[in-house]
């Protein structure tokens, strides 16, 4: 009899357990590994940004499915629509149904809205590939509009990872183009990067003044009208762009998933199964449990501990805990199948790179004794950590081929 492994997404996350899970089992003849995501194309999302200032650079950040996966693994496109944890089948929108023995859920986050009244309608995000191009395209159309007399105005909300460095590359486009475009980014809290550490956060800043982005913190959107933002102090600022960067939420396919879950992103424990036998779950689209005596925690989960208290000791929502997790979870379903103990994970935070157009900031960086720096070390290891993912999934040619877009 043959056992049904399904691996849903194609992200980090379930692209390392793909990889992983073809390591761990090998030719196995008892197993069958299927690997079912929308899109044919791992999207590398965490360089989704650079689109915006430069379309041309699709194919350095999508890897085709083909490249990843090996001669023995099946992939299915589709979008999942559900996930019927007692009758163990993942629905698809074209009607059909893949049975499963096991399954590793890693479908990533969607953006949340908190019922802010006009911003969903009104305002772009940056998840996909086609999101990084339709802001690309509002971003120039602004351009073509704007005039020294009424420059464009392009306002990002949320001041984490995606709203720092998607102001930074539309300032960086402005700049280079010398477009007549004012870049705004707005932050509830009262700094940006809320809840990292100070100097990392000071050192963000000071490249995005340098990158001439007004910085507004404190700052509620309150609602949106077709150009215009409310704030809750009473303020309008009028857009030509506006890009929603202020939260995430799990995804509407695990909506009715018999799990335990908050706002759709499923709970697992630091092996990474879920409270459901043969369903793991991992990436931003599950909150990973942390073994508390195995290491401390790192500083974004404490930051996620703090403004999350109900789903404290978690793993950060970020690709490298994407990737870690991804890596591990090839052997705990092996080890589920041969009936052996599974391993628990714990998530090693080995430092945050952020960059700022062509510039970067990196913090926390393992082996490095300086805490926070920028300037071209911090650019090389950004660089040097897509290469390494691009390694590890494909190989050295596209390493080779994408390095200089890097
Ligand atoms: C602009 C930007 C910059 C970032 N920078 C960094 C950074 O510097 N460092 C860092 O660590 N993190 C960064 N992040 C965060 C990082 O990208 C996420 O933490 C990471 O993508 C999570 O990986 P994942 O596998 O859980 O989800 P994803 O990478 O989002 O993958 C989810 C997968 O599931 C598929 N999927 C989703 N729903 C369905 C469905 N219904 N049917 C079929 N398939 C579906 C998607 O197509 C995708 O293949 C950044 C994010 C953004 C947007």
């Amino acid at each position: 009899m043959t056992v049904d492994i399904v691996v849903l997404g194609a992200g980090y996350g379930g692209t390392a357990a793909i990889r992983s899970l073809q390591s761990e089992l090998g030719s196995r003849e008892d197993v069958s590994l299927t690997w079912v995501s929308k899109e044919d194309y791992h999207f590398v999302l965490h360089e989704s940004h650079r689109l915006i200032r430069d379309a041309s650079v699709e194919a350095e950040v999508t890897v085709p499915v083909e490249e990843i996966r090996s001669s023995g693994t099946e992939f299915v496109q589709g979008e999942i629509t559900g996930l019927d944890v007692d009758a163990r089948t993942v629905s698809l929108a074209d009607g059909s149904e893949i049975d499963y023995d096991v399954v590793v859920v890693c479908l990533g986050s969607r953006t949340a809205f908190f019922g802010i009244d006009g911003l969903e309608e009104h305002a772009l995000t940056l998840k996909s590939l086609d999101d990084a191009m339709a802001i690309n395209e509002e971003v120039r159309a602004a351009a073509d509009e704007a005039s020294e007399n009424e420059p464009a105005q392009a306002i990002v909300g949320g001041s984490g990872l995606t709203g720092i460095q998607t102001a930074g590359e539309i300032a960086a486009h402005r700049t280079e183009q010398e477009i007549p475009m004012d870049v705004h980014l707005v932050e509830q809290a009262d700094g940006i990067f809320p809840g990292h550490d100070h100097e990392f956060q000071g050192s963000i800043r000071n490249k995005l003044e340098d990158h001439d982005v007004e910085i507004r913190t404190s700052t509620t959107i309150s609602d949106v009208e077709e150009s215009t933002v409310h704030t809750e102090g009473g303020d309008e600022m009028d857009f030509d762009v506006l890009i929603w960067a202020g939260g995430v939420s799990g995804q509407r396919a695990l909506e009715s998933a018999d799990l335990p879950k908050d706002h759709n992103r499923i709970y697992t424990g630091a092996t990474l199964e879920t409270d459901e036998d043969r369903v793991f779950a991992l990436g931003d689209g599950a909150l990973m449990g942390q073994n508390e005596e195995d290491s401390p925690l790192s500083e974004q989960a404490i930051w996620e501990a703090i403004v999350r208290p109900d789903a404290s000791n978690q793993a950060p929502p970020t690709a490298e805990a994407a990737m870690e997790a991804g890596e591990i979870v090839g052997q705990n379903v092996t080890r589920k199948l041969k009936g052996e103990e599974l391993i628990n994970w714990t998530y090693t935070d080995k430092g945050t790179l952020v960059s700022i157009g062509d510039d970067a900031v990196a913090h926390g960086v393992l082996g490095v004794p300086v805490n926070t720096f920028s300037g071209s070390a911090a650019r090389t290891i950004k660089k040097a950590v897509s290469a390494r993912w691009f390694a590890k999934i494909s190989g050295p040619g596209r390493v080779i081929r994408s390095w200089p877009d890097m």
